[in-house]
């Protein structure tokens, strides 16, 4: 984990579990996958168990980190918190009572802001009933493409304060997206080496949907070989719509 995070729509990140398997087209690239591999061969102690080479890869493997739940708790300061960067909550490794725990954590860090983004969002909607949804907690599910699109049905099924989509790397179009009880809209395109370009009119009639239905709208970046290669104006300014909450919000009051 780290208390300072370079992700643009967050402050920190804590990984109460690491390592994951690809499992939509969205992972295609996954840069936990990639920068696993490089924490195993510096002796990283989190990184240390490999994933199957299929899906996963060396350093990857799903491991759960009972000694990292306290983190947060020791942070004082408000902040908004990324979980899990470097995995997914709801892999079908993570067992249900540890999940039962960051939620805990979660709940007993009322000063935090969470936010929580899943592609496994039938066992995210499964579970929702037995986890306790504090008002500090975003819930997101990442949605890539429109063969994505039902992730947003599951979300919906979850009482989580705010709900959003991450649309990134945004590989497709999402046309007549239902944003119905969607409160906060992600999207960016794809970096790397082997990134995949987005169509500028896929981003733009995400963004439109988003200004029609009032849902704020965050975009990210364009994306290319490097995250800042094509900057982040969308037709002339920037995007930086943040969810609207009762909780004060350090991140809105700094970039909006
Ligand atoms: S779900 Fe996320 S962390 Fe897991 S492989 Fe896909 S992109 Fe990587």
């Amino acid at each position: 984990m780290a208390d300072r995070s370079a992700i643009e729509w967050t402050e920190a990140t804590w990984n109460p579990t690491t390592g994951c398997d690809r499992v939509s087209a969205g992972c295609d690239n996954c840069y936990a996958l990639a920068l696993a591999a490089r924490l195993k061969a510096m002796g990283s102690p989190k990184y240390q168990q490999d994933g199957d080479p299929r899906t996963s890869g060396p350093g990857f493997g799903v491991t759960v980190h009972a000694d990292a739940l306290s983190i947060p708790l020791r942070w004082r300061a408000p902040r908004h918190v990324f979980v899990n960067s470097m995995s997914d909550l709801f892999h079908a490794r993570v067992p249900t009572t540890f999940i039962q725990d960051v939620f805990g954590v979660m709940a007993a860090a009322p000063q935090h802001t969470f936010q929580v983004l899943t592609k496994r969002s039938r066992r995210l909607a499964r579970l929702a009933d037995t986890l306790p949804w504090s008002d500090n907690v975003w819930m997101g599910v990442s949605v890539e493409d429109g063969a994505a699109l039902p992730r947003i049905d599951d979300l919906r099924r979850v009482p989580a304060v705010v709900r959003f989509l991450s649309c990134e790397p945004l590989l497709g179009p999402l046309t007549g997206v239902d944003l119905d009880d969607i409160d906060w809209v992600i999207a960016g395109g794809e970096s790397g080496r082997h990134h995949r370009r987005m169509d500028p009119a896929w981003v733009i009639e995400l963004r439109d949907l988003c200004t029609e239905a009032a849902v704020p709208f965050f975009f990210k970046q364009w994306g290319g070989r490097t995250p800042k290669s094509g900057g982040r104006t969308l037709e002339g300014r920037i995007w930086d719509g943040m969810p609207v909450t009762t909780r004060p919000s350090p991140l809105a009051a700094s970039t909006m």
